[in-house]
């Protein structure tokens, strides 16, 4: 019979870590600054291990690893495009899986996280869509995606790299899964990244992006604080209905007065509207005229994403002269709107592309699963 798991510490926020500790032992007064050494370790120094957090005396971290786990989830698979952008498969439990992707720029690098295994949302031109929800990621399991990033690429002080040069420069909740449908999940776990004395991304180079949960959007100006994108892709509810589904329920105005009221906004902290471009469905000038004029007023850039095709796929992409003349409609409107260059289509890790194995279990199995780790919890 396995042992059962350990909890662990990681995507725990400060206060949950104190939690942790003070059920652990610690006394009251040691709890901040437990707190703040064990978080050192975590998140600037990237172990994965007690016996490495050499500012603890022996017997603590000998404490701490009976009661804890440190554990990264397995990496099932690790690929690079030809264009250098990675991809890991990531398992989390048996049959959980879900993919993360960096992608290297000049001037940036990009790593795209997910936020659920499978999705409910269906859309109708991406690939993520076709498979169901498996379940929703916990704290945990989105922030070690980061960690199993910086470990493989090395970015950890220990790796002997100088820390200033960072490959990690931005956090996008842009792979599988729609993160405002796990609010408090992804809400912990930026809460983590984004911490100055950890893994110390800003909020500014942390962006959600959201298939338009329209209730959830002022939550997520409130209590992330991260930037906004928005996945439009059309202009016209009758457009947007078919290709997201959403839209039935919080239609293109609703979604865009969230939008409006989204805290902070001015040129210089800008709503992104990522447009998908699909031949004949979105890609007219109309189209182009009908956008500028939806978002009037809100500080937005748009972003063009060229369709990524997957298998069994039921749209093309829009011509590439076609993306250039229905961007130059948006320039001269005063919008930003740059075309997404794909990356790492030769993985399946561009826009859309992502999709596991993973399939929900039937919840006999999981009945009997939880059976057999509460026997395994009795003493025997
Ligand atoms: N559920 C959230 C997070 C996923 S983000 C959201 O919808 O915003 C993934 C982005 O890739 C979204 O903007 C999505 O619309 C876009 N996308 C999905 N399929 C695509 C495809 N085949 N080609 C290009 N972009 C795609």
């Amino acid at each position: 019979m396995s042992t059962p798991s350990k909890p662990s510490l990681i995507g725990l926020t400060r206060d949950g870590m104190k939690h942790a500790l003070a059920d652990a032992g610690i006394e009251a007064k040691h709890l901040s600054m437990r707190t703040s050494q064990l978080w050192s370790w975590l998140y600037v120094q990237g172990a994965t291990d007690f016996d490495a957090m050499t500012t603890l005396a022996k017997p603590l971290r000998r404490d701490l690893s009976e009661r804890f786990s440190l554990a990264r989830p397995e990496v099932v698979a690790a690929q690079v495009s030809v264009d250098g952008t990675r991809k890991w498969l990531i398992q989390f439990g048996p049959g959980v899986e879900a993919e993360t992707v960096f992608i290297p720029e000049e001037d940036r690098g990009t790593l795209c996280v997910s936020s659920q295994v499978g999705c409910t949302l269906n859309c109708r031109f991406c690939h993520t869509g076709t498979q169901k929800l498996v379940r929703n990621l916990t704290a945990e399991e989105i922030v070690s995606q980061v960690l199993i990033a910086r470990d493989d690429l090395k970015e950890w002080p220990r790796a002997g790299r100088n820390s200033d040069v960072r490959q990690i420069t931005n956090v996008v909740m842009m792979g599988m899964g729609e993160p405002l449908y796990n609010f408090e999940n992804v809400r912990d776990a930026l809460s983590v990244v984004s911490d100055g004395e950890g893994l110390s991304l800003s909020k500014r180079r942390i962006t959600l992006s959201t298939a338009g949960v329209v209730p959830m959007i002022p939550r997520a100006g409130e209590e992330i604080g991260s930037m906004l994108a928005i996945s439009l892709h059309a202009a016209r509810d009758d457009v947007r209905d078919v290709i997201v589904p959403l839209n039935k329920k919080y239609p293109i105005k609703e979604l865009l007065a969230a939008c409006r009221a989204y805290p902070g906004l001015s040129n210089a902290r800008r709503i992104t509207f990522e447009y998908v471009m699909l031949k004949g469905v979105n890609d007219s000038n109309a189209d182009a005229r009908e956008l500028v004029k939806v978002i009037r007023g809100i500080p937005a850039k748009i972003n063009l994403i060229p369709f990524n095709p997957w298998p069994g796929a039921p749209y093309e992409c829009a011509d590439w002269e076609r993306i250039e003349e229905f961007g130059e409609i948006v320039n001269r409107a005063g919008y930003a709107s740059p075309i997404r260059t794909p990356r790492g289509r030769d993985i399946m890790a561009a826009c859309g592309q992502l999709k596991s194995e993973s399939v929900k279990q039937r919840a006999s199995e999981r009945l009997a699963e939880l059976r057999s780790q509460e026997l395994a919890r009795l003493p025997h």
